[in-house]
């Protein structure tokens, strides 16, 4: 097996794409793709300022190091969840590579900030899945701390897995809006930063190969509350296909960028937003406060 860029042994195949690289070439392989999902959707500019979420596991930090050496002007939020052991490990991989690379992190303590940890807010509401509390206490903090930092662009790690997983989840509920609003791009809004998911073109395995072979230090624990979430047992079920069917993942999510999303667009309407009593940041209208300080207060 040879690197079909170099010619040398080749030691990474890729069966999706039919081809197999050597370490060096594989690396400029992942780094590419990652480029290309930025040009190809003008996410955002070198001269722009990105604000990258870091959770310390192998798909973030894969994607700080690559905004890193390809010189984008970007700052990394961790956010301390206090979820037990595994919120210290995370947090100790991100400080040590923020420290070994001169990079700009903020770490966000939730508890610290607002008096309670995740694991107090998954207690307090136990009729919701954690995923979900924990989904929306991130997506609210990275906006905030994008907006106090007069960020351009939020990017996130999601994968091309997750981005399967995510849409699948939502066919399955037929939940129009939800389907209608996924994308690897979300603009910015009244209160809201723009959104961009640069790793879309790459799988959980691919981020897990570049992050070895560049010896990038990740969690390579679990979330505790992860065991059973649907989104895992669609990663699995995903895998499967992609055994009998290589580049399934792509064909499905590509072609819902390519033709499905306008498909759903049309028939949604964009919701209104309102600013939340409390924080102010951007929520339903109709409703009094955003779903963040409804759960921070303790509120049904
Ligand atoms: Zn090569
Ligand atoms: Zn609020």
């Amino acid at each position: 097996m040879k690197c079909v860029r170099c010619g040398a042994r080749a030691s990474v195949r890729l069966r999706r794409h039919r081809t197999s690289f050597c370490e060096k070439c594989y690396t400029l392989y992942f780094e590419r793709q990652v480029e290309r999902a930025i040009e190809e959707f003008d996410m955002f500019r070198k001269d722009e300022k990105v604000l990258v979420a870091v959770s310390g596991g192998k798909d973030s930090m894969s994607l700080w190091n690559v905004l890193l050496e390809k010189g984008y002007r970007v700052i990394a939020l961790h956010i301390d969840l206090g979820i037990g052991q595994y919120s210290r490990s995370s947090r100790g991989v991100v400080e040590k590579f923020a420290k070994e690379k001169g990079a700009e992190l903020i770490v966000y303590d939730l508890k610290e900030r607002y008096g309670k940890s995740l694991r107090t807010l998954i207690k307090e509401r136990k009729k919701l899945v954690p995923c979900r509390i924990c989904g929306t206490v991130k997506r609210y903090v990275m906006n905030r701390v994008a907006l106090e930092h007069e960020v351009d662009c939020v990017v996130t790690a999601h994968t091309l897995d997750d981005c399967c997983a995510f849409l699948f989840a939502s066919l399955l509920s037929w939940d129009l809006e939800q389907i209608s609003r996924q994308d690897v791009l979300l603009d910015a809004g009244e209160g809201l930063v723009r959104k961009a998911k640069p790793l879309y073109r790459l799988t959980d395995e691919e981020c897990r190969l570049y992050a070895t072979i560049n010896s990038i230090p990740f969690v390579h624990e679990k979330c505790p509350y992860s065991r059973g979430a649907i989104s895992i047992q669609l990663k699995d079920m995903f895998d499967q296909l992609e055994k009998k069917i290589p580049s399934v993942k792509q064909q499905f999510y590509f072609g819902f960028l390519r033709r499905g999303k306008k498909a759903f667009q049309k028939n949604v309407k964009e919701a209104s937003l309102v600013p939340c009593r409390i924080c102010g940041m951007p929520t339903i209208e109709g409703r009094d406060l955003c779903f963040f300080c409804t759960l921070m207060r303790g509120e049904k």
